[in-house]
């Protein structure tokens, strides 16, 4: 097959917070120092911003570092924020916790769509002369040996039994001087990277599904840029999880839960634990005669410091979510990842400078990362999500600890592991919740407001390399936990015409979480990217 071949210098694959602060940085002192480059960013979503999905409440630390101290002159922010309350539930009390814990404390920080933030960090690269190319997913990166040296986009237009269809038209092959991934959490290419070269940190990653609706509410109900976060109920003691609510104005907010998927319980149902704690009586207080209006899943990588890969080798570098950078204790990874950009800047136009793609070169990365407040920050909470193995309330007492002890209380990883590992046989199915319509929505509901389309005619992106377990092995040891932790219907054991079951795949679902890449108790299902560049339309959520 004929490929278009294209050659830049640099090339960024994904247009989130980090890979856009890196180009922008790479670009600005190429600019300051009057040189050139071929400065490329692919990104799978249609438009930046379509596939960004996070609470969120950002520390502006990083696109101060970036931009300068009047980057909010620009940038698109919703709110300041103005108050805060931390509660823990139960099924129907609030207590209120007297003092904040420092890591949730807010004061100083904004409130972002962060899909409105990085379509306008998109407009400040382009402005500096970098290539954005949109609907261009990388679908597998190129080697030399083991040397990393660009990326081949999708082949776009399959029919359904994998071959060209009518509008057919191959990926192409981009040969990049280094190629930089940040494409968020659970990123395919670095999933692949990360095993092919053994780069896994001391700890594996673990992860959380956060979802997230948008509601307009009546005012009066909550200040502008008010922010409220619960723990506890509808948890049990033994499941790490939480919820924010984030107020954008006095009739909008954002809404959301984050469910560990270490729970253990094959039942476990992100998306209707969520809708679960929206029926507690604070919450129903807050939306009830309101609408949703958008609505989106992802996941969270919350392993932190001890679960970073070596984010750097021949040719490559990984950023932001995808180099495990989100300070979970804080729930905040935008400057985190903006921060892992402007290093990664820094980097590559030295890189450039002396016409060294080398591991030793790009290692330069760490040597930067060991001396920055990113380090630090991530340091002092380096075991927190591991403290939590033990429960809510002994995690929740132990991390504190180690905080106020400046993080000296386990100075080593506290182990973790992965996430599908931690499946006990199935011995309980819960009544399912049955969504009203109006408080509560069911999954096919959320799919339609998160906008997410994807053309039938083609190949399934979710690869499941060997069905016949899902309905013998799976279905008996653990029934099939495909169809409770896809928190958009995507899995479904549909009846075979024989009185059996088998998988069934509705893949034009997707809202590309990632959860069932990580959460499959046999790792049997795998993640690629879609052959129409289809997904969620998150902007401005
Ligand atoms: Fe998420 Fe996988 Fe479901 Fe897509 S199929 S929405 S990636 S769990």
């Amino acid at each position: 097959m004929e490929r278009e071949q294209l050659t830049v210098d640099v090339l960024f694959v994904g247009a989130g917070p980090a890979n856009l602060a890196a180009a922008y940085r790479l670009a600005k002192i190429l600019e300051g120092q009057n040189r050139e480059a071929e400065i490329m960013i692919i990104e799978k979503g249609k438009q930046v911003g379509d596939h960004v999905l996070s609470g969120a409440i950002m520390d502006p630390r990083g696109m101060i570092d970036l931009f300068g101290p009047d980057w909010a002159d620009e940038c698109p922010v919703e709110a300041e924020v103005s108050n805060e309350s931390v509660f823990y539930l139960t099924e129907s009390k609030t207590v209120t916790f007297p003092v904040i814990p420092p890591t949730l404390r807010n004061h100083g920080n904004v409130i972002v769509s962060l899909s409105r933030v990085v379509a306008w960090m998109k407009e400040k690269v382009e402005e500096m002369g970098v290539m954005v190319a949109e609907a261009f997913p990388g679908a597998a990166l190129l080697y030399d040996g083991d040397k990393v040296i660009g990326v081949r986009t999708q082949d776009m237009g399959l029919a359904k039994d994998g071959q060209p269809g009518p509008n057919f038209q191959p990926g192409t092959d981009i040969h990049a001087k280094i190629t930089v991934l940040g494409e968020g959490s659970r990123g395919s290419l670095t999933k692949e990277l990360v095993a092919r070269l053994g780069l896994e940190g001391r700890n594996p990653q673990v992860y959380g599904t956060g979802c997230k609706e948008i509601w307009e509410i009546p005012e009066g109900r909550i200040e502008k840029g008010e922010v409220w976060h619960t723990a506890g109920w509808p948890l049990t003691n033994d499941q790490y999880g939480g919820s924010w609510v984030y107020a954008l104005d006095e009739r909008r907010v954002s809404v959301g839960f984050v469910t560990a998927l270490d729970g253990g319980d094959p039942d476990l149902d992100p998306w209707e634990i969520f809708q679960t704690w929206k029926t507690h009586p604070v919450i129903k207080a807050l939306l009830v005669d309101g609408t949703m209006v958008k609505a989106g899943a992802k996941t969270v990588p919350e392993g932190g410091y001890w679960s970073r890969p070596r984010s750097y080798g021949d040719g490559f570098l990984i950023l932001g979510d995808s180099g495990s950078l989100l300070n979970i204790a804080r729930l905040k990874g935008i400057h985190t990842a903006i921060k892992s950009g402007a290093l990664a800047g820094d980097v590559c136009a030295d890189a450039l400078a002396a016409e060294d793609f080398s591991e030793a070169r790009l290692a330069e990365y760490e040597r930067l990362f060991d001396q920055s407040w990113l380090k630090k920050e991530l340091w002092k909470t380096r075991n927190y999500r591991a403290s939590f193995k033990s429960g809510f309330w002994w995690g929740g007492f132990t991390s504190t600890l180690s905080m106020f002890l400046g993080g000296r209380l386990f100075r080593d990883p506290v182990p973790l592991a992965p996430d599908h590992t931690h499946y006990q046989k199935r011995s309980w199915r819960k009544e399912p919740l049955v969504a009203d319509g109006t408080l509560t929505f069911d999954k096919v509901t959320g799919v339609y407001h998160a906008g997410a389309v994807h053309e039938e005619q083609q190949p399934s992106h979710l690869l499941v390399a060997d069905t016949d377990i899902c309905r013998t092995r799976c279905a008996e040891e653990y029934g099939n936990p495909c169809e409770s932790f896809c928190p958009a219907a995507v899995y479904e054991m549909a009846s075979d015409g024989q009185g059996g079951r088998q998988l069934q795949i509705n893949h034009s679902n997707c809202v590309h979480c990632k959860t069932c890449d990580i959460a499959d108790p046999y790792a049997l299902i795998t993640w690629t990217t879609p052959a129409d560049a289809g997904g969620p339309q998150y902007m401005g959520m």
